[in-house]
């Protein structure tokens, strides 16, 4: 029998597509977007659009695998694990943990992860940090049409991607030099008064710190270390400031740097002194989650934290400094790891602290994937592999929970110390 199922796109990413999956016999045959779906107009990214090859791969891992091979060695595949079975895994990972917990206590387990799969335009648009083109092309068709209609559309970042080489105005920016280029931005618009005084005074605070403080950034300084020529930044700066609506696209690259919460928040002060915020198609767009609020707290479940034998609530490790946290920090230290929706191995920074920590002998790593022979985490360093198809069951393990919490590099402006003052905020 054949049906279309009507479905959701699961992953964490603001199009939040629409998808139509056909099912002949039980299995997906087909999986197209929506085309009555205002945002997908029918076509999904290159990700999904092969969904299919990846659920029914024939690498897909489908029970539970133990390593064999000492932490480290083997030959960096399947021949390096054991397959168990579930029940195996579960009275391992959950007597271990009740040990380390028991021994150290529950804040030497930590959770690990990323987002997986979880369940209006203008006439200046800056694309900072943003590959619009390559990873978030629901928005292109989009940008295309406001330029059809006279927007222009400027890209700053370091690698000259599709979106920048498609762009009106292209400026190449050295990494994490973002705060610099946006604290410069703003002592050109505040110096020459095109800011909007009325919407300042009415919706920000700070702002007389801020213009003391842009006054250290003038443009033949920022320059020097944003590699942008000062006419280039004041010509930016002035153009943004007029042309209105004007709107920033910013995205995450910019937040992987030391700096990047505090590169994040003085970007996004841009609009707040533009006034740009009251006009349709203005002001800044990250992230969408916001306006979906979750209930954090029955994810997160402060409860159980205080019922634990910490009586507290748990100290916060920002993922960002993994590296730092599995080689260093102690009373206690981190004894567990449990990873799922990320490959911290492959991604977090400063590898080489990350790969020492994985690499001791006495902390125990559990990997809850997908296809997880395939990440850099897994393969040499996993003691346990748990495939996500079919274990629910380990999510309601309440004896299991563990209760480090972490952070993610955007909070980095509150969990670590930052470089910046200066602040606007809005009331
Ligand atoms: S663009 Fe891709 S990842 Fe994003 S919602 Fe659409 S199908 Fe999902």
């Amino acid at each position: 029998m054949k049906k279309v199922v009507h479905a959701a796109c699961p992953h964490d990413c603001p199009d939040a597509c629409g998808v139509l999956i056909t099912v002949e016999d039980g299995k997906a045959t087909h999986i197209q977007g929506d085309p009555a779906h205002p945002v997908t107009r029918g076509f999904l990214c290159a990700k999904v659009t092969k969904y299919l090859d990846r659920v029914y791969a024939p690498d897909r891992l489908l029970y539970p695998m133990r390593r064999v091979a000492p932490k480290g060695q083997g030959n960096g595949d399947a021949s390096d694990f054991a397959r168990i079975t579930w029940d195996e895994a579960f009275a391992e990972i959950t007597g271990r943990l009740k040990q380390i917990s028991s021994d150290f206590g529950p804040e030497a387990i930590l959770p690990y992860s990323y987002g997986g799969t979880l369940g209006v335009l203008n006439n200046t648009g800056m694309a900072h940090g943003a590959n619009i083109h390559g990873a978030n092309v629901h928005l292109w068709p989009f940008i295309e049409e406001a330029r059809r209609k006279g927007a222009k559309l400027i890209v700053i970042d370091p690698y000259k991607t599709r979106t920048a080489r498609l762009a009106d105005w292209y400026l190449p920016i050295n990494p994490g030099t973002d705060v610099a280029l946006a604290l410069g931005m703003m002592h050109v618009i505040i110096n020459e008064n095109l800011h909007d005084a009325d919407y300042v005074s009415k919706y920000t605070l700070g702002f007389e710190e801020l213009k003391e403080r842009v006054q250290d950034y003038p443009p033949e300084r920022v320059a020097k270390w944003t590699g942008i020529a000062a006419a280039d930044l004041m010509k930016l700066a002035r153009e943004y400031a007029t042309v209105r609506p004007a709107v920033i696209r910013v995205n995450y690259g910019v937040q992987r740097a030391q700096n990047g919460g505090m590169a994040v928040r003085a970007i996004t002060m841009l609009p707040c002194i533009t006034g740009s915020w009251k006009e349709v198609g203005g002001g800044l767009q990250l992230s969408t989650s916001g306006s979906f609020p979750l209930d954090k707290q029955a994810v997160e479940r402060p409860d159980l934290m205080l019922r634990s034998p910490l009586g507290r609530a748990a100290r916060v490790v920002n993922m960002s400094s993994l590296g730092q946290a599995l080689t260093r920090l102690d009373n206690p230290s981190v004894n567990a790891i449990f990873v799922y929706n990320s490959n911290p191995a492959g991604v977090a920074p400063n590898h080489t602290d990350v790969r020492r920590g994985f690499l001791r002998p006495d902390l125990f790593t559990v990997v809850h994937d997908q296809r997880s022979l395939n990440t850099k985490t897994c393969r040499p360093r996993t003691d346990i592999i748990i495939c996500k198809c079919r274990s629910k069951r380990s999510a309601r393990s309440e004896n299991a929970a563990p209760t480090t919490t972490f952070s993610a590099n955007w909070h980095s402006a509150w969990a670590l110390p930052t470089t910046v003052s200066g602040r606007l905020t809005t009331k």
